[in-house]
């Protein structure tokens, strides 16, 4: 049955998107209440969220945080006083973010919940069905992803981007692939990305194959000594960030992750 935007996967898995139909989110529907996978950007979003997952669960027991952008946290602005759980890694980098754009996210109203209950590594809710939260860096610092066995669903958040080239501006490159690599070895049936729809396993694969082949391509525009500017205009025109709005994360990363700020920073 669907509830509102959002659709039931199997079981009691929930996955939807934003209204602009951007960003990825959902719930599972457990013994214990409901828990959410990340929160949307706008309270609009968030709202339809809760209100559907109330609808199938009663409650919300908790949300989990895939990471700390606020496209997939600041929906939460308007949650009632229900857990949040997020990895050391991305409590940090929330932390670090509200501090940053606290006078935007006041003007906007925004104020993203910050976490309750932090672990490290990873953690397993025996909730019947059972989900297991692990951390694995890649995109951000703490970008985990959250995994129902029982119903072979992963929610990756931002590891995987599909139907858009993925933002770069915080990434791990070694640390992504091998977070790939590992979920490509799990018993996965269904993969809900951070953004871009829903499909089955062969998504991880193919964002896999992705990131290698530009993260070689990047090799070999540093390599040749090419100067940032240049090598930002080159690697937009080739991998999709032409459009204005997706070329300063491509510049952050090369600048900040990909060795082309100098110092080696990144390699
Ligand atoms: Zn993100």
């Amino acid at each position: 049955m669907d509830t509102g935007r959002f659709t039931r996967l199997t079981g009691p898995v929930f996955a939807g998107t934003s209204a602009d139909g951007g960003t990825g989110a959902g719930f599972v529907r457990t013994a214990m209440g409901a828990l959410v996978i990340d929160a949307f950007l706008t309270r609009e979003d968030g709202r339809a969220l809760l209100e559907a997952a109330q609808a199938e669960a009663g409650r919300v027991t908790a949300v989990v945080y895939t990471h700390e952008h606020f496209d997939h946290t600041a929906g939460t602005t308007d949650f009632p006083r229900s857990g949040v759980i997020a990895s050391e890694g991305t409590a940090r980098g929330l932390a670090r973010q509200l501090e940053r754009w606290r006078e935007e996210l006041a003007r906007q109203e925004l104020a993203p919940r910050r976490p309750t209950l932090v672990f490290d590594s990873r953690v397993r809710l025996p909730w019947d069905p059972e989900v297991v939260i692990v951390e694995l860096g890649g995109h951000a610092e703490g970008s985990s992803v959250v995994f129902v066995p029982e119903h072979r669903v992963l929610f990756t958040g931002d590891l995987v981007f599909r139907g858009r080239p993925p933002y770069v501006g915080t990434i791990q490159p070694e640390r992504w692939v091998a977070a790939l690599r590992t979920l490509e070895e799990w018993d996965v049936e269904t993969v809900v990305p951070g953004h871009g729809p829903v499909g089955g396993r062969e998504v991880l694969t193919e964002q896999r194959v992705w990131l290698e082949g530009f993260l070689e391509r990047v090799r070999e525009v540093r390599d040749r000594g090419t100067p940032l500017d240049e090598a930002v205009d080159l690697l937009a025109a080739e991998f999709g960030y032409a459009e204005e709005r997706r070329r300063p994360g491509l510049r952050m990363a090369l600048e900040t992750r990909l060795g082309f700020g100098g110092d080696g920073v990144g390699r």
